[in-house]
């Protein structure tokens, strides 16, 4: 009796809760996302060439399949780098809340790459040969922070779970020197944008080897977005710090930099590459093949949570640390 008066009693809590919706991005949709924006037709993606305008059509079309609205009039951010056309892809999801809708977070990755990369050739790999292109397919870097960046528009297209609103930013010209992400930055400071904070993605493909955390965040010091975070998701060390992202200043070479230089507010990047568990950074064979997609899929749902999260406090919890 008292089994089955739980039983009702549980049922109608569960009944009760509202319709949530875990993040389930799954390790297939990653991969057909990764395989697409570092396949050998977008010849490495780089700034001012076909391939890249391909990798922002695509990414238009994924925004507009999700339900994601253009931040500006249209998705591209245009801006010119001497005669180059070049342009970041910008989605928005209003948030949800009267007041805290005003708040705004940015997610954001660089969908450019190399173009071509000098070290060419084949290598065997279990015996079979993998690459023969000199084309520098840029998956991990960063095929994979956009896929993440797309994931998380979907599910929050999908779900409008977020009282306050983000912007979806995929940039190019990183690899020329941040360029997309300071064009983006400097525009939005002088439209006066409210921003609480900017989460970066880089290199987050391949999982870590032999550290306590699944991934870190660059300029860890600097705010309690980690820590933040973590508590977010009831882990005590899911992102971690990194000795070499303190040693290359990493928090300084990523897009989160020129939001941080501008707004002065926690802009930050989070990565599980450090170089030491990936052996092709700018290299002809960053490709598709050497990612690892279950790792990245639950990599990406988990983060999502945390951003789902932060979206949603009351106040703005997560702050620099005066120095
Ligand atoms: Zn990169």
């Amino acid at each position: 009796m008292k089994t089955i008066v739980s039983l009702i009693l549980l049922f109608f809590v569960a009944s009760s809760q509202p319709d949530k919706k875990a993040p389930s991005i799954t390790s297939d949709e990653v991969k057909a996302m990764v395989n697409y924006l570092a396949s050998d037709e977008l010849q490495g993606r780089k700034t001012g060439d076909e391939g890249i305008d391909k990798a922002a059509t695509y990414i238009e079309n994924q925004f507009r399949s999700y339900g994601v609205k253009p931040y500006f009039e249209t998705y591209r951010d245009e801006f010119k780098i001497d005669s180059i056309n070049a342009f970041n892809v910008v989605g928005f999801i209003e948030g949800t809340d009267a007041k805290l809708k005003d708040e705004v977070i940015i997610l954001g990755a660089h969908y450019d790459h190399i173009g071509y990369g000098s070290a060419a050739k084949s290598k065997t790999s279990g015996g079979r040969l993998t690459e023969t292109d000199s084309i520098a397919n840029g998956a991990n870097d960063n095929a994979a922070g956009t896929a993440a960046v797309l994931a998380m528009a979907k599910y929050f297209a999908t779900n409008k779970n977020n009282k306050r609103s983000i912007i979806f930013a995929l940039f190019t010209a990183e690899e020329m020197g941040l360029l997309g992400s300071t064009h983006l930055a400097e525009r939005l400071k002088s439209e006066a944008l409210n921003l609480y904070t900017m989460v970066n993605f880089e290199m987050v493909g391949v999982p870590l080897k032999d550290k306590k955390y699944q991934a870190f965040v660059t300029g860890y010091d600097l705010s309690n977005m980690a820590t933040k975070m973590n508590e977010y998701l009831n882990e005590t060390n899911y992102l971690g710090a990194s000795e070499i992202a303190i040693k290359y200043q990493l928090f300084k070479r990523s897009d989160n930099y020129p939001f941080y230089a501008i707004f002065k507010a926690p802009c930050q990047s989070i990565s599980s590459c450090d170089l030491s568990n990936f052996d092709y950074y700018h290299h002809a064979d960053d490709e598709p093949s050497e990612l690892d997609y279950e790792f990245m899929a639950s990599f990406i749902n988990k983060v999502t949570l945390a951003i789902e999260a932060m979206s949603n406090t009351k106040t703005k919890e997560i702050v620099m640390y005066e120095h």
